[in-house]
C-alpha cells in the first residue's frame, strides 16, 4: 500500500523504536563478547535512533532516511571489521537497500523529497565490497562466540527476509493495483462509468477471435432532442440526464453496454432466439426511460430514446454493421424519434 503522510509519520516512529530495540539488544550482545567498540558504536546508535523520531517529528523525512542509511551503513561496515564475515551482519546491508527502494517509491508517490536508490545502493556496495576486503587482509580483532553467532544468523536472517517479503510483495500489489487502475480508466467512460469506445473495439476483437459475431446484434440508441434539455436546463442537467439512462442501460445483462460518444450509446449483445426479442427488449428499454421520473433539481423531465438496430451477417464488416444500426437510427430519427427500428 501506498502511506499517506500521516501513516508514514507513524512508519518513521515504529521504525526508530524497532532500530532502538535491535540496537540495545546489539549492545548487550557485544558486551558479553566483549567486543568494546562496538559497544561505543551501539551506545551512539541508542542515543541517534532515541532522536530520529524528533526529525519524524518535524517532518523531515528525507532526512530521516538519509541518516539511517549512513547510521546502517557505517554501522555495519564497523561490526563486519570488527567481528569479521562470518558474524554474518553483512546481509542487513540487503534489507537497507530493499528499504530504499521502498523509501524512493514512496517519496516519489507522495510528491515529497526522496533518495534515489542508485546512490544509496553503490554505497551499499562499496561498503558491501570494501569491508570484505579489509577483513579479509587484517583478520578481525575480537572474535565472537559461537552461541552468539548461531543467535546472530538466525536474528538477521528473520529481520532481512521479512523486509524483503513484505516489501516486494507490497510491490507486486502496487502494480497490479495500479495496472488494474490504469486499465478500468481506459477503458471506462468518466462520467456515467461504463465502458467506452476502447473496451466495446477489444469486445468486438474478442468476439471477431472466437467466431461468435454472427449471433451477434448491434443496437445505438441516441437520446431525443437532447439539445434542448442542455439549452434550457443546462449543461449538468444533460449531464444527470446521460447518468441516469447509462444506469436504466445498465440493469440488463442480455448485452454489453457503451457510451459511444456524446449522448449516444452502443450495446452489443447475442442472439437467443429470433431478432424479433432483440427488438422486444430494446422497445421494453425505451419505455422505460420514456416512464422513468427524470427530476433535475425539482423539475420534471420528459426524456425520450430512439434505437437502430442491426444484425450482424457474414458479409459485413464491424464498421458497415454498425454503419447499419446507425442507418435505422436516422430512420427512426426521421420518422418521429421515441421508437425502435430494426
Ligand atoms: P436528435 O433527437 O436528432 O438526436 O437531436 P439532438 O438534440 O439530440 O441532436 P444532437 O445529437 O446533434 O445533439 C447532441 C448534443 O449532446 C450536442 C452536445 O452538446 C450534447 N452533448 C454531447 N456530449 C455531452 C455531455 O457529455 N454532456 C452534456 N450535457 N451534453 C452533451
Ligand atoms: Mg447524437
Ligand atoms: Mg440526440
Amino acid at each position: 500500500m501506498v502511506f499517506n503522510q500521516k501513516q508514514l509519520k507513524i512508519m518513521g516512529y515504529m521504525m526508530s523504536v524497532s532500530f532502538l530495540f535491535i540496537h540495545i539488544v546489539m549492545f548487550s550482545m557485544f558486551y558479553k563478547n566483549h567486543v568494546m567498540p562496538m559497544v561505543y558504536v551501539n551506545i551512539f546508535s541508542i542515543i541517534f535512533y532515541a532522536l530520529m523520531p524528533i526529525l519524524v517529528y518535524k517532518d523531515m523525512l528525507m532526512q530521516f532516511s538519509l541518516f539511517i542509511m549512513i547510521e546502517v551503513d557505517v554501522h555495519m561496515f564497523l561490526a563486519i571489521i570488527f567481528t569479521g564475515w562470518e558474524a554474518g551482519f553483512q546481509i542487513t546491508l540487503v534489507g537497507m537497500l530493499i528499504l530504499a527502494f521502498y523509501s524512493e517509491y514512496t517519496g516519489r508517490s507522495q510528491k515529497i523529497k526522496y533518495l534515489k536508490t542508485w546512490p544509496v545502493g553503490l554505497c551499499i556496495l562499496v561498503t558491501y565490497i570494501t569491508a570484505y576486503v579489509l577483513q579479509h587482509f587484517y583478520p578481525p580483532q575480537y572474535k565472537l562466540s559461537e552461541g552468539t553467532l548461531f543467535f546472530l544468523h538466525i536474528f538477521w536472517g528473520i529481520v532481512v527476509f521479512f523486509i524483503v517479503i513484505a516489501v516486494l510483495q507490497n510491490f507486486v500489489m502496487l502494480i497490479v493495483r495500479s495496472t488494474e487502475n490504469l486499465e478500468r480508466l481506459m477503458s471506462h467512460d468518466e462520467l456515467t462509468g461504463l465502458p467506452n469506445r476502447y473496451y466495446i473495439s477489444a469486445y468486438i476483437d474478442h468476439i471477431l477471435k472466437d467466431n461468435t459475431i454472427n449471433d451477434c446484434w448491434v443496437a445505438i440508441i441516441d437520446i431525443d432532442d437532447f439539445k434542448k434539455v442542455n439549452d434550457t436546463y443546462g449543461h449538468n442537467c444533460g449531464d444527470y440526464v446521460i447518468t441516469r439512462i447509462a444506469e436504466i442501460i445498465s440493469m440488463s445483462h442480455e448485452y454489453e453496454p457503451c457510451r459511444w460518444g456524446g449522448e449516444e450509446f452502443i450495446l452489443i449483445g447475442r442472439k437467443k432466439s429470433g431478432i424479433e426479442n432483440v427488438e422486444k427488449l430494446m422497445n421494453m428499454l425505451r419505455e422505460a426511460i420514456e416512464k422513468e421520473n427524470f427530476i433535475y433539481e425539482g423539475t420534471k423531465l420528459n426524456v425520450t430514446i430512439t434505437i437502430g438496430i442491426a444484425e450482424h451477417a457474414s458479409e459485413l464488416s464491424v464498421e458497415s454493421w454498425i454503419d447499419r444500426a446507425d442507418e435505422k437510427l436516422y430512420i427512426g430519427k426521421q420518422s418521429g424519434k421515441n421508437k425502435v427500428v430494426l
